[in-house]
Order: C-alpha cells, then sequence, then structure tokens
C-alpha cells in the first residue's frame, strides 16, 4: 500500500517535469437556449507505462502529498491559455472556461494571489473563469474559504458549487451570496424518471436555488428523459455524456464553433 502511494508520489512529480498532463472539455449547456455557456476543464494523467490515469485515483494523493499546489496551478494556466487560443479561433465572445479547486488549495498558498497571476500572465479576463468548489471544502474551514470566495467573486470570477447534496452541510453558505450555480450531483440525475425520491430532491434543490437567485446545473445527464424532466422543472443548465464527454481542446471545439454558442458570458 504504502509503496504503491510512493510511487504514485513520484510518479506525479515526474508528470509535472515531463508533461504528461492533458486537460479535457466538457461544454455546460444552457437549457433554454442551447447554447453552451461554459467548458469545464477536467485533468487527464497520460501515464507512460499505463496508459490514462483517473483523476479520481490521483487528485487525492496530490492532495495529501501537497503536489495538488503545482498541479492546480498547471491546470489553471493550461485553462487559460486553452481559453485564449479559442478566442483568436473563434472571436472575443467564448464561454467561459471552469476549473476544479482543492481544499488544500485554499490552505497552501494565496490562492487569490496565484489566480490573480495566472490571469494576469494569460491575459484572460476574471468573468471568463469560473471555478468549482464541493461543499466539504467549505464546510472544512468556513470562514477562511468564504473570506477568500468573497474576494474572487468580487474580482468577477463565477462560483460553483460542485457535487451539491453529497457532502454535509449547513446551507448557510448560500445566504451570503457569493456563489453563483449549484451543480446537483450525478447520483441525484441518474434515476430521474424512474425514482420519486431523487425527482423530490432535484424539484426541492431547484426551488431553494432559484428562490436564493442561485443558478442550477443538473450534472452527469445521460438520456433524454432526465433532461426533459430537468426542462420541466425549471432546472437552468445541464452537461452530461447525453450532450458530449469531456473531450479534447481540438474536438471540442467543434461544438463551440456554431451560432448557437455566442451569446455566452453574460449568464
Ligand atoms: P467533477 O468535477 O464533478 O467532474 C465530473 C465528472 O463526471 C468527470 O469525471 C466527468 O467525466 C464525469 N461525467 C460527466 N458527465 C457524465 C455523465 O453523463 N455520466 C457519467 N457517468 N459521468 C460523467 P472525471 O473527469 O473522471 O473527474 C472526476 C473528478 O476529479 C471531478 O469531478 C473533480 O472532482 C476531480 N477533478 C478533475 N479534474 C480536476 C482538477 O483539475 N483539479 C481538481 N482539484 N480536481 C479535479
Ligand atoms: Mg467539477
Ligand atoms: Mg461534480
Amino acid at each position: 500500500m504504502a509503496s504503491e502511494r510512493l510511487k504514485m508520489e513520484n510518479g506525479l512529480r515526474h508528470a509535472l517535469e515531463q508533461n504528461e498532463f492533458q486537460l479535457h472539455y466538457q461544454p455546460l449547456v444552457d437549457l433554454e437556449s442551447g447554447s453552451i455557456i461554459a467548458m469545464e476543464a477536467l485533468l487527464r494523467w497520460q501515464h507512460p507505462e499505463t496508459g490514462l490515469v483517473s483523476p479520481a485515483k490521483f487528485i487525492p494523493i496530490a492532495e495529501e502529498t501537497g503536489l495538488i499546489l503545482p498541479i492546480g496551478r498547471w491546470v489553471l494556466r493550461a485553462a487559460c491559455l486553452q481559453h485564449k487560443q479559442w478566442q483568436m479561433q473563434l472571436g472575443e465572445e467564448i464561454p467561459r472556461v471552469v476549473v476544479n479547486l482543492s481544499a488544500r488549495q485554499f490552505k497552501g498558498e494565496n490562492l487569490v494571489q496565484m489566480i490573480n497571476d495566472v490571469l494576469e500572465e494569460t491575459g484572460v479576463e476574471a468573468k471568463s473563469l469560473g471555478l468549482e468548489i464541493t461543499e466539504s471544502i467549505i464546510m472544512e474551514n468556513a470562514d477562511q474559504v468564504l473570506e477568500t470566495l468573497t474576494e474572487l467573486k468580487e474580482m468577477g470570477i463565477q462560483l460553483s458549487i460542485d457535487d451539491f447534496g453529497t457532502g454535509y452541510s449547513s446551507l448557510s453558505y448560500l445566504k451570503s451570496f457569493t456563489i453563483d450555480k449549484l451543480k446537483i450531483d450525478r447520483s441525484f440525475v441518474r434515476d430521474l424518471a424512474v425514482d420519486a425520491d431523487d425527482e423530490a430532491i432535484v424539484t426541492a434543490i431547484l426551488a431553494m436555488a432559484h428562490s436564493l437567485g442561485v443558478r442550477v446545473v443538473a450534472e452527469g445527464v445521460e438520456t433524454a428523459q432526465q433532461l426533459a424532466f430537468l426542462k420541466q422543472h425549471g432546472c437552468d443548465e445541464y452537461q452530461g455524456f447525453y450532450f458530449s464527454k469531456p473531450l479534447p481542446a481540438e474536438q471540442v471545439v467543434e461544438k463551440l464553433d456554431r451560432p448557437a454558442s455566442l451569446l455566452l458570458e453574460q449568464v
């Protein structure tokens, strides 16, 4: 076990040096207009021997070892550079690029400073960036995290809660108006149109979020039935294999290059 982890840790260090990381991108689609309004960057590790390693496997170890700090910075920088490139290819008004953050990034460094530096270096505007955090990040260290989130929000960055409904949380952070979006976890979306309990949960999240002025995204939408339920109940956005799997930048750009996707960023 211990040697497995050590191997992984060394592998991750090597990966940063040898450029073995890549980003794939998965669109977030506006349910009303059908246009893509954001692209979520998802980290991929192309290991020279074992092939593609899932982030679920290596992110926890990157967090424990602190390697998530340089890796997180790499992700942000790569996503911003990609956004710049899309802008040059397709014009000014392209969807936001969205990056996932880890708890450790709120503790081990000055996150606001790091993000500011990367935006400045890459020439990406704060309004073109979104960040996703889980409820557990807020619950771990509420005051400090909320302070950081408020600063990021004031810069103009859009903030989302990822995997909503899976962590225990007080919900009181929702009153602070720092959060723009809730992403309903895939586990509630999976059985929509089959399981009445999940339908009740999703409907309740929609009502709560909307009364607080928070937009709602459904994660992991795979079927037309799920999509129909979400549309009927006023969900704002969706993401999932039904529209597109996470894809390399050059493939996902084909989905972006359409007039419908030019509304954007104002949402
Ligand atoms: P997440 O941010 O909640 O991302 C959604 C995950 O669900 C992605 O898995 C995506 O490929 C998958 N997914 C999307 N649509 C569907 C669908 O319709 N059906 C199913 N079955 N799955 C779907 P992925 O890429 O393996 O990422 C897993 C998790 O790893 C992410 O969950 C996120 O928490 C973490 N992660 C990924 N990239 C990064 C990163 O750059 N930094 C940090 N800190 N975490 C990351
Ligand atoms: Mg996410
Ligand atoms: Mg999620």
